[in-house]
Parts: structure tokens; sequence; C-alpha cells
């Protein structure tokens, strides 16, 4: 009977891990996206259902007040936060993940110590160790990762005096103390202090972390909670939790790459965490002195609209603030009805979190055929006649080209510049998320169209509507 009982489990959680990775298949086009979380989402319900049959669990009434408290928390939550808040949830998320790894893997490593370890109980220490390790790093360092992004930490890069020296011995006096913890198990000492010294290396890891380089931080932290999760199926010897964690940690570096790339950043200075060598006082960055802006009002704006005949609009975290995707969407309408050709360039870090730009245009049904990427959309600029940028700075800063010591050097930009009129609607003359000036707003072929995204948009809608009629 306990032997059915076992390869039942084992092949429900076989069917569970091919349902998550059926549904993270689906999830690579925005079309069927929504299905592939449902699938996954199945997958999940199944592997806890099964779990909880295992013979493991002892304590139905502890496992149900838990489930309750945190789905409540977890559905508060979800329902309050802000779609532009959502990286920071996500960071949360994640910091939790590495938190409850961490915490398994201790408690499994008490309870074994009680039942007294046994002689070829390596693998199991080995796993305790990585566990506490990589849970309380992603714990800490994703902490402050919400931190920066909620503003309550802040966002500039701050490193401590021979910080990256500090690090080093940091990560090599964890891997001695895990040496010893694996030699002599029964000195609990050794782990307690791999999980300090952890927590320590996650704050280090992170808070150099500045500018506009959030995005591959917070995209590592996760797959940083993936394998810390795997590694704590080692030390519960679960087969579930081994390849799901595998498939965050996979997923999440895939991920990170992809946003490397995006920012133009190598996956090593990540590891090693803070690799902003520019010194991050904006002082390679342009100020606003001396400096002339041009700016247009809504009709203004409707009369070179209709005059034009290609416009690319390149949306930011500004559309997603002011949830201004709708008007965006009816302003394509009414310039298509006009003759003129519209596309969307997007950046790959527009916004706040990766896609942030395809769900908002999705949500108001933009054709997927009209989003392009910026590798692909980049050379095309120069015929453009108006680039109508709504509520982005940092992705369209020329700085990033042409400025060495700019902070955001080097990161791939949306080259605006090179259409011929560029109308940049934002509130004011602020900063973006890097927290610099941006030339773009002063150079001869920029107007700036001043208001909230979605008040100012609405309104050239309706001045371009009342010109046709
Ligand atoms: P930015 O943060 O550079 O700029 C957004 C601009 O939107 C601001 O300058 C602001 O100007 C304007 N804005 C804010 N609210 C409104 C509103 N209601 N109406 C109109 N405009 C508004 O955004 P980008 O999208 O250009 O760049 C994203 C930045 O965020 C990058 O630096 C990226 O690295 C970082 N980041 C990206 C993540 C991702 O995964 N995509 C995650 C974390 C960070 P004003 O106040 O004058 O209106």
């Amino acid at each position: 009977m306990e032997n059915f009982k076992e390869i039942l489990i084992n092949i429900t959680y076989l069917v569970a891990s091919f349902l998550f990775i059926f549904g993270i298949k689906r999830m690579s086009s925005p079309a069927t996206a929504k299905n592939g979380n449902l699938i996954s989402g199945i997958g999940m319900l199944l592997a806890i259902v099964v779990t909880l049959m295992d013979r493991h669990i002892i304590s139905y009434e502890l496992i149900i007040a838990g489930l309750v408290i945190g789905s409540a928390i977890g559905a508060v939550l979800a329902y309050k936060v802000q779609m532009t808040a959502m990286p920071q949830m996500v960071g949360l998320l994640n910091g939790f993940g590495g938190g409850a790894s961490a915490l398994v893997g201790m408690a499994e490593y008490y309870h074994v110590s009680l039942l007294g370890f046994p002689d070829d109980g390596g693998k199991f220490l080995v796993s305790v160790g990585l566990s506490l390790l990589i849970g309380a790093v992603t714990f800490t360092g994703s902490l402050i990762a919400f931190g920066k992004l909620q503003g309550i930490v802040t966002g500039k890069v701050v490193k401590i005096p021979g910080q990256n020296v500090v690090v080093i011995l940091l990560i090599l006096a964890i891997f001695t103390l895990i040496g010893l913890g694996i030699s002599q198990p029964d000195n609990m000492l050794f782990f307690e202090l791999v999980v300090g010294l952890s927590l320590l290396l996650g704050v280090l890891l992170v808070m150099p972390i500045g500018g506009a380089d959030m995005p591959v931080a917070i995209s590592l932290l996760n797959s940083y909670s993936g394998i810390a999760g795997s590694a704590t199926g080692f030390v519960i010897d679960n087969n579930m939790l081994i390849i799901a964690g595998a498939l965050v940690g996979a997923s999440g570096i895939i991920l990170t790459n992809i946003m490397c790339k995006a920012m133009n950043r190598s996956i090593m200075n990540v590891l090693l965490g803070g690799w902003a060598n520019v010194a991050d006082t904006g002082a390679g960055d342009s100020s606003a002195a001396d400096k002339v802006v041009k700016s247009v009002d809504t009709e203004e704006a409707a009369m070179l609209f209709s005059g034009a005949s290609k416009v690319m609009i390149v949306p930011g975290y500004g559309m997603a603030v002011s949830q201004a995707q709708h008007a965006v969407k009816e302003l394509m309408n009414v310039l298509e009805k006009n003759g003129t050709d519209v596309r969307f360039a997007i950046h790959p870090v527009a916004g706040r979190m990766p896609g942030h730009m395809n769900i908002l245009l999705a949500e108001s049904n933009v054709p997927y055929d009209k989003l392009f990427p910026l590798d692909e959309i980049n050379d095309d600029f120069k015929n453009v006649d108006i680039s109508l940028v709504i509520g982005a700075n940092d992705v369209v800063n020329p700085a990033a080209r042409n400025n060495p010591q700019s902070t955001i050097y080097g990161m791939p930009i949306l080259n605006v510049d090179y259409s011929k009129t560029v109308i940049v609607v934002k509130r004011s003359m602020n900063a973006g998320y890097a927290g610099i000036e941006n030339d773009l707003f002063y150079m001869d072929n920029t107007l700036m169209y001043f208001g909230d995204a979605k008040d100012a948009i609405s309104k050239l809608v309706n001045e371009l509507k009342a010109m046709n009629s």
C-alpha cells in the first residue's frame, strides 16, 4: 500500500512538472500566455494536493491555518497593488521564497540532528548549506530591492569601502563555514553563522545596484529564489520542489541574460553584484542650466500629427502610471483612419517590469504585430516623421549613446532623436528612474507636450477628431 502511494505521488509530480513546462512554453507568446498561466496553476494545485497526502505531513491544522492566513494576505496584496508597483511585489515574493527555503533547510537540519546524522549524510548537509546560503541571500537581497523600488531605500549606488574585497572574503568565509558544518554536523554554530553571513551578503550585493540597473537585479533574485527552492528540495528529498525550483532558477537566469543584453551589462558583473563602476554622482550627466525647451499645446500637436505619414509611438513608465493605454489605442485608430502609418517601438526595460508595455498595450487591444522590439526597429527611426514619446525617459536618453561619463552609458536606447520630429508627453522636466537629465528634451527637433499622459493623449484624440469632422 505504501509502495502504491509512493508511485502515485511520483506520477502526479511528473504530471505537475509536465504542466509547469507546458505552461511556461505557452507563456512565451502574449496570445497564449493567459492559458499558460492557468495550466501551470493547475500543475501547482496538483503538486500541493499530492504533497498534502504525503506521509510526511503531521499536522493538517497547522497547514490549514498557514494556508488561510497566507492566502488572505496574498489576495489582499494582489488586489490592492497597483500595476506600476508589480516589480516591488515580485521582489518581495522572491524574498519570501528565499526566506522560506532557508527556514525549511534549517528546520530540517535541526530535525535530523535530533535523530542523529547518518554516516552518509554528505549530500544532505551540502544541500542544507546551499539552501541556507542562497535562501538567506535571496531574502535580504530582495528586501533591499523592494526598498529601492518602493523608494524606502536610496536608489543610488551605495558601496562600502573595499566593497569587492569584502564581498569576496564574505563568500569565502561562508563556503569555509559550510565545509566545517559538513565535517562537524553536530556543531550547529557553523550553519547558524552561514545564515547570518549570507543575510549580510544579500544586503551587500544589492545595495550597490543603482540607477537603471534594477531590472537585472530583480530577475537574478528571482532565479536565486528558484535555486534556493531546488536546494531545499534536496534537503527534504522532494522531487517536485527540486524540479519546480530548477525551472524557476533556469527561467530566471534566461530572463537575466535577456535583461543584461538589453542593458548592455555582463552577467559576471551582475553575479558579483554592484557593477556600476562609474561614480554615481551624476557628474557625467548634463544639467538643465541655460538650455531652451520648446513646447506645444494640443492644437499645435494635432496639426503636426495631421501632416505626418509615419508615426512611431514610444511608451514608457508614465503611460503605465497614468493608465493611458486605452487613450493611446484610440489615438492609433484616429491616426490610421487619417491614413497615417502607426507603429510602436518597445524598449525591453521600458516601465518597471519585463514586458510591462506589451501587457498594457495588449490590454487595450493594440495588435501584437504593431509592436516592434528595439533591435528590429532602431534603424527605422530616420524614416519616421513623428516619434511620440509617452512617459518614457531613460530608454530614449541619448546620453546612453553619446556620453561615456553618464551613469547609463552603454545601455541600448531607442533612437527617437533620429526621427524628423520628436514629441514628448510628460508632466514636467523631471528625471526618470535613473535620476538623470535627458538632452533629448532640449534638442532642436524635440517638442515637449506637457501633461498627464492619459489626459494629454485624450485631448489630442479629441482635437484630431474635431479637425477630421
Ligand atoms: P523612466 O522612469 O525613465 O521615465 C518615466 C517618465 O514618465 C518620468 O520622467 C516622468 O516624468 C513620466 N511620468 C510619470 N508619471 C507620468 C504621468 N502620469 N503622465 C505622463 N508622464 C509621466 O521610464 P522609462 O520607461 O523610460 O524607463 C524605465 C526605467 O525604469 C529604466 O531606467 C529601467 O532600467 C528602470 N526599471 C525598469 C524595470 C523593468 O523591468 N522594465 C524594473 C525596474 C526599473 P514627469 O514626472 O515629468 O511626468
